[in-house]
């Protein structure tokens, strides 16, 4: 059967709560009675000794008499403490006796203790015992006194009353402890379970996509923490993955419908008549469709790379190589703005996807040449150190303004919109840059002051 948590939790520091205070209650009941037995037969002693002291201040040395009256009061409360004793003279006469004194007093008394050690304490295993003391004064034997008692101790009525009264204070104690642990125990699971319960709420409100939600409680428990963190940070992905997806469709809607308006633009007058169909206007359509073309193949790619479809064929690469390759498709952009390409340092081959890694080169070096006017210069410098290979892609061109540098690997993300028409971005090459970096476990970098240039550095482990 299932039950809730926090019955669960509630049940089990009460189950335990009980057996522990039990296991204590009897325990402590059980040292209680052995040592009140203890203290009882060390109590024995104790009587026996003072009856022996008493008896001895008793008795007169110059007239070599005992003072009857007082030893006949001794006897008495020793009989009252449940000793019955005779008490004899030097000669072995005797000076006092209980049982000639008061017989059924003497009977009573053995009849009495009797019948409550065995009805209350049988286990016990006492009996009346006799035995004879010898009472000295200083070294000299003056007399003896032969003592009748239950043995090894005994209980009175009132001693019984302690012990009851002992362990009712002790069930006080244990019924106490138990109420309060159970209390606490209601508390504890409580406290424990709640914020399992919001985690277990906030899952099921994520699952049929509130992704708004957040968890606000926290819970001393570190993984009960962990927890709420981890379902806040997925409310927080899927969230985020949700505006992204929002933003991506609206952004390709955007792409889309600017070359699309203008080929439609073109193609209606072309139709009507307006235009006549110039070889340069035929021109002008191609272009855009080149434009949506690119724009396709860039959605693409980013699909790809984003997706986690992407698969990396790694092998070891000379990137001294790729960097020259890459550098010669370009140099028909190059030669048309009269710009220079200087390729700087070396590395050793690492192991990358060639293709990858070499579009990434591609689009930096793009960039840089969009970037730059002309007569530019750009240097591609490879650097390694004991584990990283490093790339810089350094222009001196238009730059990048500070607050923009965080946002340009963002799909979409054109730094200057207007002039970025112009050279015909559409936004997406760096955020393919960067996840190509970031699948070979890499990072890519920028640093850039306006109207100075950029400096691009890809850093990939070696
Ligand atoms: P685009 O296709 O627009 O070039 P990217 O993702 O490659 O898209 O770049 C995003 C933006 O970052 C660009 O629109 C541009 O504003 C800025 N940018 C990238 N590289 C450079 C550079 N070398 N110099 C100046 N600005 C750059």
């Amino acid at each position: 059967m299932k039950t809730n948590l926090r019955t669960r939790l509630a049940l089990t520091i009460a189950a335990v709560s009980l057996a522990l205070i039990a296991f204590i209650s009897l325990l402590s009941s059980y040292f209680i009675n052995q040592q009140f037995k203890l203290y009882m037969t060390r109590q024995q002693d104790t009587s026996i000794r003072e009856i022996i002291d008493n008896l001895s201040a008793q008795y007169d040395e110059s007239t070599r008499t005992w003072n009857a009256e007082f030893v006949h009061t001794i006897g008495m409360y020793a009989l009252y403490d449940g000793y019955i004793i005779k008490v004899y003279d030097q000669s072995g006469q005797t000076v006092w006796d209980a049982e000639t004194w008061d017989m059924s007093a003497c009977i009573q008394l053995k009849e009495d203790i009797t019948h409550v050690m065995m009805t209350k304490y049988p286990q016990s295993n006492g009996s009346f015992t006799s035995e004879d003391r010898i009472i000295q004064r200083g070294a000299t034997t003056i007399g003896s006194v032969n003592l009748t008692y239950f043995g090894p101790y005994f209980y009175r009525d009132n001693d019984f009353e302690f012990l009851r009264q002992l362990s009712d204070a002790l069930l006080i104690v244990a019924s106490f402890s138990l109420l309060i642990s159970i209390l606490v125990g209601f508390f504890v699971a409580k406290r424990i379970s709640r914020p399992i319960l919001s985690a277990i709420d906030a899952t099921a409100l994520i699952a049929r996509g509130d992704y708004d939600i957040r968890i606000q409680e926290s819970s001393p428990i570190a993984e009960v923490d962990q927890l709420i963190e981890s379902v806040n940070h997925l409310a927080d992905s899927l969230d985020q993955q949700e505006s992204l997806k929002k933003q991506l469709t609206s952004d390709v809607a955007h792409e889309l419908r600017t070359p699309l308006t203008t080929l439609q633009t073109f193609l209606e007058a072309m139709l009507e008549g307006v235009w006549e169909p110039t070889a340069e206007r035929l021109q002008s359509c191609q272009d855009e469709v080149a434009r949506i073309t690119n724009l396709v193949k860039d959605l693409e790619n980013l699909a790809t790379v984003e997706n986690g479809t992407l698969k990396l064929e790694k092998s070891m690469t000379d990137m001294v190589g790729l960097v020259g390759q890459s550098v010669n498709a370009l140099q028909m952009q190059v030669a048309q703005k009269n710009m220079t390409i200087e390729i700087r340092g070396t590395c050793d081959p690492i192991y990358v996807d060639r293709n990858r890694i070499g579009q990434v080169v591609i689009n930096l070096l793009t960039n840089a040449i969009k970037y730059t006017p002309e007569n530019g210069k750009i240097i591609v410098e490879l650097r390694q150190t004991e584990d990283i290979s490093i790339l810089n892609v350094i222009d001196n061109g238009s730059g990048i303004p500070q607050e923009e540098l965080p946002l340009i690997f963002e799909r979409f993300y054109r730094a200057d919109k207007s002039r970025n028409r112009e050279t015909g971005g559409s936004g997406i090459g760096l955020t393919i840059a960067k996840s190509i970096v970031e699948a070979h476990a890499g990072t890519i970098e920028v640093q850039s002051v306006v109207d100075q240039g950029s400096t691009f550095t890809v850093k990939l482990p070696r």
